[in-house]
């Protein structure tokens, strides 16, 4: 209950201030961070040797559900976009997952959990929440864990591209010491009022991916062995946010490219347009280039945008 002196010192403009700061820049670190105990780099391939060195394993899309989010968040130009008059639209949330032979099952991005059964902002808190996700559809049983629970999958890692809602609305729905894994320094974007959520309340820790430890492989600067076998590589992507991650699979059933939210569509990146979402848009541009490049060097691959087919 609140005393005079508890209301006088809420109603002292530093109290308001304080507030302020926190509402604005108040990202409150849900779990400790650690370093991911990177493999040694082998320093002397390139991709064409990468490509003779396949692996058997098979990446597994799955669509947990879908957000209906501005357009121009997810596409910077629309000049030339054909429905360009539609202020919004819906985009899918996926995860990802392979099973690695020595580390088990592997999960990219954790998708959306149940609660977007019911539709509106689903797990997504705060009063911007609805300017970013105006509405969610998800079809009973479709949420993450259940599809992985009828799959037989229980993830021991799961590595983010980035810390956004949208790409780690599943980990509740995420086994108890499931390793979670993101880029070192990337931040978490937690606004208490204005734009939060609990999905890191069940997360101990977060292990950081150190990308300045990897290698320039052209066109990318930073290109990580994630597991030092040349199965799974990290590749830096920055823009949408600075520690933004797309991943290489190198299965033999051929490359997976997945751009994470470099390119949020299928559209975005045909067209060499960025996310209107992008901390920087310089690098995001570097970023889009060079995905671009490595695709069209090399046809045969499969690329999934961050959001689309
Ligand atoms: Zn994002």
């Amino acid at each position: 209950m609140l005393n005079k002196m508890h209301l006088n010192t809420l109603l002292r403009p530093g109290f308001f201030a304080v507030l302020l700061g926190l509402m604005l820049t108040g990202c409150s670190e849900p779990a400790e961070r650690t370093a991911y105990p990177l493999p040694e780099q082998t320093q002397d391939y390139r991709w064409t040797d990468i490509r003779e060195r396949a692996s058997s394993v098979l990446l597994t899309v799955f669509d947990t559900g879908e957000v209906k989010v501005p357009v121009s968040g997810v596409l910077d130009n629309l000049e030339t976009y054909p429905g360009s008059e539609d202020k919004s639209r819906w985009v899918k949330v996926f995860a990802f997952h392979f099973n690695h032979p020595q580390y088990g099952d592997v999960l990219i991005d954790t998708g959306l959990d149940r609660r977007f059964q019911s539709g509106g902002q689903g797990s997504y808190r705060g009063v911007l929440a609805p300017f970013i996700v105006e509405d969610s559809r998800q079809q009973r049983g479709q949420n993450i864990g259940a599809q992985l629970k009828r799959a037989g999958i229980s993830p021991n890692l799961i590595f983010l591209s980035h810390i956004h809602g949208d790409h780690t609305s599943g980990l509740p729905e995420m086994p108890q010491g499931a390793r979670v894994i993101a880029t070192a320094g990337e931040s978490f974007h937690d606004y208490p009022l204005i734009m939060y959520n609990d999905h890191f309340d069940g997360v101990v820790q977060i292990e950081e991916l150190d990308m300045a430890a990897g290698r320039a492989m052209g066109p990318f600067e930073r290109v990580v062995d994630v597991f030092g076998d040349q199965t799974f590589f990290a590749i830096a992507t920055p823009g949408h946010t600075a520690g933004n991650l797309s991943f290489l699979i190198n299965s033999s059933e051929g490359w997976v490219l997945l751009t994470g939210d470099a390119s949020h569509t299928r559209y975005g990146f045909d067209n060499n347009i960025i996310p209107g979402w992008a901390e920087d848009r310089n690098e995001a541009m570097r970023s889009l280039e060079a995905l671009r490049t490595f695709a069209e060097k090399n046809p045969q691959i499969t690329v999934i945008a961050g959001h689309e087919w």
